[in-house]
């Protein structure tokens, strides 16, 4: 058997996904504090519910999706990311019928088949918010604010990040774009490669994200959609800016900026880490997507909402030094001198557990020395030491790792000792 995880993944050992659960935390603390509501929904969907709300001509869709036939026949995909799921559930469950507002958050596992590197997983973990029956660009800063604060709110620094910015326009002003830019690229054919020329059939904005230099340099020529949005989406646009201004919160435009998925409209925005991660910077970013609720055929919703990595936050949480609170494996350790006291230590260290202390025991029959020594490893502050002599007259030993002084108390009150003397 090949005992290695799958190409792409990666075990979480303890290290790791107490990082993620205390990535969560925080997540929960300050999305709350922002109203919004935990959902989950499958890791697997019906394959349409990405191919028609990402979009076929996407990365996403065309080339990174894990979709196999289940028994039945159906087309089920993982779910490569998570926005298309949730509006797929508002949907399903009238979360925002009559008008109602729904404001949500995720974390989870997302699955896209890429080549993997630094940054790039093929299995990783995103925490994501969405807000769906707003249209207000309070709603556009209010999203924006919540990941640039949540990223401070794990320590790190607003000078590490750079937050991006720009608006996709809508459906009247995008098409003329999208056909200006198919346009332009087939003018620069030659200057472009074969991947951005096809991009003139099916997808011409995502020539913006071309890595090749020479392509970003004929590109950086592009008409700009910014000078071309409609009535409508420029004041949407200014007033999402002017918000953000009002936070304090500094942005940086990018004109090019069109992120990789069809179903964005208006605001899209992207925060970039340098330190610690390589060509893979972006650690969290999102958008609008008025129309994707109709790409389901649900009622026009407008919507909007972001998706944050878990693997390129840690990197950049490492980069600035951030460690993650981890809490002592246990506060006190029962020792036993030798095996006739061992029912006295279990249920000690029990009563221990009972009274809301971390405690922990020797389950491999170790000599006392190496109990001690495992107690150290542990990080225990205190070690109960349960030996016959003291247990005659009713009593255990209490020793102070730090200070190493001993002391002899009741065995009855030993938890509530431990407690005093932990504080
Ligand atoms: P996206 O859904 O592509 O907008 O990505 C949102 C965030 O998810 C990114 O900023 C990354 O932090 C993270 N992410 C996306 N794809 C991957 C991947 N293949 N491996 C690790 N993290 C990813």
């Amino acid at each position: 058997m090949n005992a290695q995880a799958p190409k792409g993944t990666a075990d979480m050992l303890p290290d790791v996904a107490r990082a993620w659960e205390h990535l969560q935390r925080v997540a929960q603390e300050l999305f709350a504090r922002y109203g919004y509501e935990p959902v989950y929904t499958p890791l697997f969907e019906h394959t349409e519910v990405f191919t028609r709300g990402i979009g076929e001509a996407t990365d996403i869709v065309s080339k990174e999706m894990y979709t196999f036939e289940d028994k039945a026949g159906r087309s089920i995909t993982l779910r490569p990311e998570g926005t298309a799921s949730v509006v797929r559930s508002a949907l399903e469950h009238n979360l925002t019928a009559n008008g109602a507002q729904a404001k949500l958050y995720y974390a989870g596992p997302m699955f896209r088949y890429e080549r993997p590197q630094k940054g790039r997983m093929r299995q990783f973990w995103q925490i994501g918010i969405e807000v769906l029956g707003a249209a207000e660009p309070t709603a556009d800063a209010e999203v924006i604010a919540v990941l640039w604060r949540y990223f401070e709110a794990l320590g790190i620094p607003a000078e590490n990040m750079r937050l991006l910015l720009n608006s996709m326009g809508d459906e009247s002003c995008r098409p003329a774009y999208r056909d200006s830019i198919a346009a332009y690229i087939r003018d620069h054919a030659v200057g472009l490669c074969e991947e951005c020329n096809r991009r003139a059939d099916t997808n011409p904005l995502r020539a913006f994200d071309c890595k090749n230099p020479a392509c970003r340099e004929v590109m950086g020529e592009a008409p700009l959609l910014r000078d071309e949005l409609c009535g409508a989406c420029a004041t949407h646009y200014a007033e999402v800016k002017a918000h953000l201004d009002a936070l304090g919160i500094p942005y940086v435009e990018d004109p090019s900026l069109v992120r990789g998925l069809d179903y964005y409209t208006r605001t899209v925005f992207e925060i970039q880490v340098d330190a610690g991660l390589g060509s893979q910077n972006a650690i969290g970013g999102g958008g609008r997507y008025d129309r994707l609720m109709e790409a389901y055929g649900g009622p026009a919703t407008p919507g909007l909402g972001f998706a944050l990595g878990f693997e390129r936050t840690l990197l950049a949480m490492q980069a600035a030094g951030v460690e993650v609170p981890a809490p002592p494996r246990a506060e006190v350790f029962v020792a036993r001198v030798d095996d006739a006291v061992t029912a006295e230590v279990f249920a000690l260290a029990q009563r221990l557990r009972d009274a809301g202390i971390a405690a922990e025991l020797d389950h491999q029959g170790r000599s006392l020395k190496s109990q001690f020594k495992q107690a150290d490893r542990l990080g225990a502050r205190f070690v109960l030491v349960v030996g016959p002599d003291e247990l005659t007259d009713g009593q255990v030993t209490m020793r102070d790792m730090s200070t190493k002084e001993e002391k002899r108390v009741a065995l009855g009150s030993a938890p509530a000792e431990v407690a005093a003397a932990l504080g």
